[in-house]
């Protein structure tokens, strides 16, 4: 039964620490506050906790930002298309609509919910140039499947990782699989947090230079240093119209500590999937699939499904969890739903059965590293109960 005296428990919230805070103090007296000493050196610990201190990490304001400049980096342009999941935030669709270029949406996995392989290699045309696996809920993509399909077309692959730290597949990161790009997200939300943040990772020397360029208004110190050893501090050229998508000092300091204990904060929450898991066996829901034996889930998010024999509505359910306390989200109202995306593209649900059916059956139930224990024995009181009523 709700106890009506408990606190609302949000749906998320991060963890900050006193060494986050005592680090933005030491920031804010440092006198740089802007992209600086700290921004480097969360790039560098970026890099070393991806174990390859040589991958290029660049620190961005937003995971949208990573994903605008990895595709800009590539060339993505006008005529262009580029394959994505209808089951995804809009950003990872947005980013290829600032370039000019056309979205294509593939329809999910039901299993994984995570976009399918086949239908990604159906979607493709003379047009397309990329491919954006998301790695839905921090469930890798098969990203074999996808590196294969783009290697046989001759297309880039850009991942959208932004659920997906730390995430294995065949015991490598998410970030070293090979892909042209991957893009991490420090929203307030996700594993770990800089308030707004994102980091772009690459191996290619010539994407990460102009991505550098590109981040900071086009802005070229390089192109002087070749004609003489002594580059004066305020010399500099513009090589392009570019973007204001660098990361402060301020942000980085929190990134610098929430990385400290992000392999803690990923154990918490695959201690708390695993309550979930073991409490929800015998309900009519569908459970969210374990990763590959061996293999790392980061669990950003738990959704839930209510299975073909649950006879309540996903919005009951969700209004019943508020009514006891407890927020509830549902990831995602797929783009082809969207006025936008919909129009643009002439889209229906029909084109995206399982995108669709998960849609109308899914809610994402509270998990992060914050919660106690007494709060997972609440959710799971609270959803055991709706489930049998
Ligand atoms: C959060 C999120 C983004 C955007 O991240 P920002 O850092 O807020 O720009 C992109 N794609 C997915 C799947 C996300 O969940």
């Amino acid at each position: 039964m709700t106890n009506p005296t408990l606190p609302f428990l949000p749906f998320a919230l991060p963890e900050i620490g006193e060494e986050e805070i005592a680090e933005v103090v030491d920031t804010l007296r440092s006198g740089w506050v802007t992209t600086g000493p700290k921004a480097r050196r969360f790039e560098q610990a970026f890099a070393e906790f991806l174990g390859e201190p040589q991958i290029e990490c660049i620190a961005v304001n937003s995971a949208t930002a990573g994903l605008h400049l990895a595709l800009e980096a590539l060339g993505i342009g006008p005529g262009d298309e580029v394959i994505t999941t209808t089951h995804t935030f809009t950003a990872t669709a947005e980013v290829v609509r600032y370039l000019g270029a056309d979205v294509v949406l593939a329809d999910i996995d039901p299993l994984t919910l995570n976009i399918a392989p086949r239908l990604v290699e159906a979607a493709i045309t003379p047009r397309t140039k990329a491919i954006i696996p998301v790695h839905y809920a921090g469930l890798a993509v098969d990203m074999l499947a996808i590196l294969d399909i783009a290697r046989k077309h001759g297309l880039r692959v850009v991942e959208d990782a932004a659920h997906a730290l730390p995430t294995t597949l065949e015991k490598e990161l998410i970030g070293t699989m090979g892909s042209d790009a991957t893009v991490f997200s420090f929203y307030a939300n996700k594993t770990m947090t800089t308030g707004e943040g994102g980091m772009l990772v690459t191996r290619n020397a010539e994407l990460a230079k102009r991505a550098r360029v590109m981040r900071l208004h086009g802005m070229n110190r390089d192109a002087f240093d070749r004609f003489t050893a002594k580059v004066p501090s305020w010399y500099y050229e513009i090589v392009a119209p570019g973007f204001k998508y660098n990361l402060t000092d301020i942000a980085a300091a929190l990134g610098l500590h929430q990385l400290k204990r992000l392999t803690a904060f990923q154990a918490r929450r695959e201690q708390i999937a695993q309550a979930y898991l073991d409490a929800f066996a015998d309900l009519p829901l569908i459970l969210p699939p374990l990763p590959p034996e061996g293999d790392t889930h980061s669990w950003h998010l738990f959704v839930l499904r209510l299975a073909d024999e649950a006879v309540i509505e996903r919005d009951v359910f969700i209004e019943r969890m508020f009514a006891k306390g407890i927020g509830c989200s549902v990831h995602y109202i797929p783009l082809h739903l969207h006025p936008y995306w919909r129009d643009r593209y002439e889209l229906s649900p029909e084109q995206f059965p399982h995108s669709q059916k998960a849609y109308e059956r899914m809610l994402s139930i509270p998990l992060y590293t914050a919660m106690s224990d007494a709060d997972v024995q609440r959710v799971i009181a609270a959803v055991r109960e709706i489930a049998l009523s």
